[in-house]
């Protein structure tokens, strides 16, 4: 699972991502202990398991940047491998950023998390009757989950904005601080940093995978099921045109996040298979194809000298 493949970029380097030696380097790993194979290939293996070699290795590239376009797609076509990629709806239809991406270019942009915080904070207590919303203070209480990348504050942030305010106040207040700290102009940073539908058309002609990735790139387990079967529908609409088969439906979950009732609407609409962003090895023998776990890209080395990883050693036995 990939999500920024790029070099430091002022003023965001804060940015997390895999640069791109390092993202070769790991493609060179990956090549020696891997068999790289097309997602189509795992669409065909769900009958015949067998079909698959154990070491069978799916690339995922998860919310459509640009850099996908520029930087993934010239790389894998120079070893002939597939990568499959998941744009959410909003930023290549509309050239909206997704407020997951405003939220990460806020914490780039802002040189002091403290103060950061705080201003999250105050704008949580000012706006909160209009929306009601508890106050910062119970919000934070209610933030039990620890993370094994982002510290506390970093994570508050994040969680405040992305799931634990109402949906409306946090679109809002993500509006404001990307006005406040990122820039005013949110269609042209949209046209910076997302694909556009003519260059995953010509990604999906190229041989590369296409599928979804929701609309507004949401939890879904936290919406309900009417506001699930929007947000796949928009996905099934944009693979439509990008001329994915309907045989073809791969869903991978923003957040990694999903419940019954997000399964249940894509085995309705003929969805095939839902990634999560559990990680593990996926075996299509014993998982549930709805819910198949991935490894991140900091789980594998990025050189191919580099000894083998615990997870390799498991696939190679
Ligand atoms: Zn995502």
């Amino acid at each position: 699972m990939y999500h920024y493949v790029r070099d430091p970029r002022p003023p965001f380097s804060a940015i997390k991502a895999r640069d791109v030696k390092a993202f070769d380097g790991q493609l060179d790993y990956i090549a020696r202990h891997y068999t790289v194979v097309r997602m189509q290939d795992v669409l065909a293996a769900q009958s015949v398991p067998e079909a698959l070699p154990s070491n069978a290795c799916v690339l995922t590239f998860d919310d459509g940047y640009r850099e996908h376009f520029e930087t993934v797609l010239p790389a894998l076509q120079r070893r002939r491998w597939q990568g499959s990629f998941f744009p959410s709806v909003a930023s290549v239809c509309r050239r909206r950023v997704l407020d997951v991406n405003k939220i990460q270019f806020v914490l780039a942009s802002a040189s002091d998390v403290d103060a950061l915080e705080h201003r999250v904070c105050a704008l949580i207590d000012e706006h909160r009757e209009q929306f009601g919303a508890p106050d910062a203070a119970a919000l934070r209480r209610e933030l039990t989950e620890r993370s094994r990348f982002d510290p506390p504050g970093v994570l508050f942030i994040k969680r405040a904005l992305q799931r634990l305010l109402p949906r409306t106040m946090r679109s809002r207040l993500c509006d404001m601080l990307f006005r406040e700290w990122v820039t005013t102009d949110e269609a042209a940073f949209a046209d910076q940093l997302y694909v556009s539908v003519a260059e995953l058309m010509a990604m999906h002609a190229a041989d590369m995978f296409v599928g979804g990735h929701g609309e507004t790139h949401e939890w879904l387990a936290a919406l309900d099921h009417d506001e699930q079967a929007r947000e796949i529908d928009a996905c099934t609409a944009l693979l439509d045109s990008v001329g994915v088969a309907p045989a073809e439906r791969v869903m991978c979950y923003p957040f990694g996040s999903w419940s019954e009732v997000t399964c249940a609407l894509l085995r309705d609409r003929g969805y095939a298979l839902g990634l999560t962003t559990r990680v593990a090895l996926a075996d299509l023998r014993t998982d549930d194809l709805f819910t198949l776990p991935r490894l991140d890209t900091n789980d594998l080395p990025v050189s191919a000298e580099s000894p083998l990883t615990e997870w390799t050693r498991q696939v190679l036995g």
